[in-house]
């Protein structure tokens, strides 16, 4: 088991399986982004050798992310590796959803369990603006493609930002009413100025929640009001799905937190929002002894961070979104 100095038990690890992504949401990243060349990635067989690693150390729950993880070459043979590893239980998967309506059966018969599908706007408009080309109709058939394939509860994320969607919280929120699906209210992040948003368009939990029940009355709590996850999930009184609120800005959840996250190129960082990292992929391809490997893990989830230092004005400055993995 690995655990913290704090006492937290780390047993959740995002692997970023690419940089590289088919849309670029103004929040996520510059329209200028340049990737990362593929032979700077995890090739297909360090992945599977780094989840052995955490699997061994006690970790059991693993989400893929991006990037776009749809992009990836051999994705489906991939997600195969992870869900045979043993001591892995949950394979899920954050994805803009656009390629799901070609992968999400594959994959779900890979093993895959769950996909959590980015949406921040019903409107095409305002998608395309938000994601500089994307057309959301992609997405909107990734959705059914997903729940046809069994990949369920499907859970929409939407980052809602000010200025560009914050009025489409109670259309979103609406889609729950008639759908089993879990719709996600996400602050906006702030990440160094590399992206075109600060701190000052974060529209808050609150804020959305105040939005929300002016159209639909008192929400109900799920779980008595505890996190689910990093969610607070409440429920419009007759609905067949949930809202959730993750409020990593305003409240943020960090003393629940159970999670590391591997970066496309190999490197393990402890807390989103704080720039310290600790390289794997380069010691692995050096020959470093798995003992090693194992020690240089375990000393990065002891030394795990508190929590961001976002309510001090610490920002992460060294990668935006796609580059470590949400
Ligand atoms: N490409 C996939 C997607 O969009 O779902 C997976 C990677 S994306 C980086 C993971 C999640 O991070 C998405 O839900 C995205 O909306 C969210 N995200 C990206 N930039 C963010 C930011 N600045 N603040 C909050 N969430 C952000
Ligand atoms: Fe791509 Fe996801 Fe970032 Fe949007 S949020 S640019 S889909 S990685």
């Amino acid at each position: 088991m690995a655990f913290d100095r704090f006492g937290r038990k780390i047993q959740y690890l995002r692997i970023s399986l690419t940089d590289h992504c088919n849309l670029r949401c103004l929040y996520c990243m510059p329209e200028d982004m340049t990737f990362r060349p593929n032979a700077e990635l995890m090739q297909d067989d360090e992945i599977l050798f780094f989840t052995q690693m955490f699997a061994r150390l006690g970790f059991n729950k693993i989400r893929l992310t991006g990037g776009e993880p749809t992009v990836r070459a051999n994705l489906v043979e991939i997600v195969r590796g992870i869900v045979a590893t043993p001591g892995i239980d949950t394979v899920t998967m954050t994805t803009n959803g656009v390629l799901l309506p070609r992968l999400a059966k594959p994959l779900a018969k890979a093993g895959l369990k769950r996909v959590n599908i980015s949406l921040d706007s019903l409107n095409p408009a305002r998608f395309k603006r938000l994601t500089r080309w994307g057309d959301m109709e992609d997405v909107w058939e990734g959705i059914l493609a997903a729940e046809e394939a069994g990949l369920t509860p499907v859970k929409i994320n939407a980052v809602v930002v000010g200025g560009y969607n914050e009025d489409e919280v109670v259309d979103l929120a609406r889609l729950t009413i008639t759908n089993p699906w879990q719709v996600r209210f996400i602050e906006m992040m702030p990440f160094g100025g590399a992206t075109d948003f600060q701190l000052s368009q974060v529209i808050n939990a609150a804020q959305i929640q105040v939005r929300v029940e002016a159209a639909f009355g008192p929400l109900e709590a799920v779980n008595a009001g505890q996190l689910d996850g990093e969610a607070r999930v409440f429920h419009i009184p007759g609905a067949k799905g949930d809202l959730g609120f993750i409020s990593s800005v305003s409240q943020p959840f960090c003393s629940n937190c159970t999670r590391a996250r591997l970066t496309a190129e190999g490197v393990l960082r402890m807390c989103l929002l704080r720039d310290h990292e600790i390289d794997l992929l380069s010691p692995l391809r050096t020959g470093t002894s798995e003992l090693e490997l194992r020690n240089l893990i375990l000393d990065a989830v002891w030394n795990k961070p508190w929590g961001h230092g976002l309510a001090n004005g610490v920002i992460a400055r060294n990668r935006v979104m796609n580059q470590i993995g949400g």
